[in-house]
């Protein structure tokens, strides 16, 4: 017989506790170390496998690691001593990645893996895994005008191949470390991210970076087309980063969530082609659009429902695809031409 475990009630989170985040090289966990820091917490521990000349963001006052978290005497170290803990690591990128790179993605489970087993044995408080939209069943995302997907629509599963199931997988060591070991874990399932000090160029980049950068290739080198991925026709909703900060902090200190995977993701839906409108008239440009039907697309549209997260915490994702397209385009654009100058930039 299953016992429902009593959830006992944490003493406050000093700001001299110590907070770990993993994949602090990277976009979402860059940001969220810059979060806490902001908010006064001054025991950060922030790690990743890239050198740290090559973390987007680099926190001063921030304990940086460069650590790799798929090696369990790494966890071990990571976690010492660590009041709450952040997963955020996964070798990942948009969908020209994930459909390339299965097995590396699949590989990710080892992160997930030792490091909660290294949170549980430190004694954390709690522990936060990031997962993804891409665990859903993508039966249920076959069509343009999808209805947007709900927490149940995960099972019967039929996840994204390679990085989905992996996600499912890990989200199931989450859910069983509380039910057997008392660890209180909290799982987002994210849908697409984007926003400054995110990847823009080289190939893990998701839509809005990559259509931002090739309007603005467009307007610098006079070529005035575009080529989209796809027909244009997809959609998918787009979570500013700065909602997906403040969704992490707040679905970690929600007792009614633990081990139960939530979405955490912006509910307006776009196409392909309007968000592009959208960046054209952000560069005030119109350019000639090709379509590379043989690209990579991934499924044809994807949406977050935020019943649940609206019914839990009286907040959902915000900021309008306006406002955060604007300020993503300004930033790539600084990116890109710092780089043509010849100075170092975050890509
Ligand atoms: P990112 O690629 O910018 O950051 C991930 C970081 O993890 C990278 O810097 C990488 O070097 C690091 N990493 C990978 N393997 C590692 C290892 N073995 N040890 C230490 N560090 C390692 O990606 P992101 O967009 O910031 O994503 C963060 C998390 O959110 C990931 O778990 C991702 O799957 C999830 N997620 C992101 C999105 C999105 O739209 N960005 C959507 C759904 C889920």
């Amino acid at each position: 017989m299953k016992h429902e475990r009593l959830v006992e009630k944490d003493p406050p989170l000093r700001k001299d506790d110590l907070i770990v985040i993993t994949g602090a090289g990277g976009f979402i966990a860059g940001n969220l170390a810059l979060y806490f820091k902001n908010k006064g917490f001054t025991r950060i521990r922030a790690v990743d496998k890239k050198p740290l000349y090559e973390w987007y963001l680099r926190v001063p006052g921030v304990e940086s690691l460069c650590l790799d978290v798929s090696q369990e005497a790494n966890c071990h170290r990571v976690c010492e001593g660590a009041v709450e803990v952040y997963n955020l690591a996964a070798d990942m990128g948009g969908m020209g990645f994930i459909e390339r790179f299965r097995v590396e993605c699949l590989r990710s489970i080892l992160i997930n893996t030792h490091m909660i087993e290294a949170a549980c044995r430190a004694g954390a408080r709690r522990y936060f895994f990031s997962s993804s939209a891409c665990a859903y069943n993508t039966d249920l995302q076959q069509d343009p005008n999808v209805r947007a997907l709900k927490e149940s629509d995960a099972y019967p599963a039929r996840a994204e191949r390679g990085y989905g199931w992996e996600k499912l997988m890990s989200e199931m060591f989450c859910e069983e470390y509380w039910h057997e070991r008392g660890l209180k874990t909290f799982i987002a399932r994210f849908h697409n991210v984007y926003g400054p000090y995110g990847t823009w160029d080289g190939g893990r980049e998701k839509a809005p970076a990559a259509l931002c950068r090739k309007v603005i290739e467009a307007l610098d080198t006079g070529r005035k087309e575009i080529t989209i991925w796809g027909d244009g026709h997809q959609t998918r909703s787009f979570m500013y980063i700065a909602d997906c900060v403040k969704g992490i902090d707040r679905i970690m200190h929600c007792d009614r969530l633990i081990a139960t995977p939530i979405n955490l993701g912006s509910s307006e839906l776009v196409s392909i082609n309007d968000l592009l409108t959208k960046i054209e008239r952000i560069a005030g440009t119109k350019l000639k659009r090709h379509y590379d039907l043989n690209a990579p697309r991934g499924v044809a549209g994807r949406n977050s429902d935020n019943t649940f997260i609206k019914q839990v915490l009286k907040w959902e994702p915000d900021t309008t695809l306006d406002r955060g397209l604007a300020a993503t385009y300004q930033w790539i654009k600084e990116q890109y031409l710092k780089r043509k100058k010849g100075q170092r930039v975050v890509e």
